[in-house]
């Protein structure tokens, strides 16, 4: 069964247009913008425009369409936002879920970070 889904967070509320963001590329399955609170050079969030909590909820529960939409606009991103390694020196994808991953949009979000050598992963 999928996770129950808060329609009042704030990506629901991007997604329905009642708040704005700095869209960087969109499909029929995904929106990437860029973090309000960059931690690097390159900081997008891409999100499924369906209602998923989490990575394991949309794992388990989108479509194939949904699943491929959301990958290729990521792989998307990491292009044109030069950090691809096609033409640019890596990126760090990440997901936090739950209490334990310190997630506080309860809207599955992957972050892509690049533009600078990261850190260690674990804080
Ligand atoms: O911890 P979590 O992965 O849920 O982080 C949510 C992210 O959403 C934060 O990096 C925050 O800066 C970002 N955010 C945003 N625009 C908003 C609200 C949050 O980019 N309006």
């Amino acid at each position: 069964m999928a996770l129950a889904y808060d329609d009042t967070n704030i990506f629901a509320r991007i997604l329905r247009g009642e708040i704005p963001c700095d869209t960087v590329a969109q499909n029929d399955h995904a929106l990437a913008f860029r973090d309000i609170n960059p931690q690097a050079p390159v900081h997008v969030l891409v999100i499924p425009k369906g209602k998923y909590v989490s990575f394991d909820d949309f794992a388990a529960h989108a479509s194939d369409a949904e699943i491929a939409g959301f990958t290729r606009l990521c792989a998307e991103v990491c292009r044109a936002e030069g950090v691809g390694l096609e033409d640019g020196q890596g990126f760090r994808a990440i997901t936090n879920a739950g209490p334990h991953g310190v997630q506080e949009v309860p809207h599955y979000h992957l972050h892509i970070m690049g533009g600078r050598m990261m850190g260690p992963m674990v804080s």
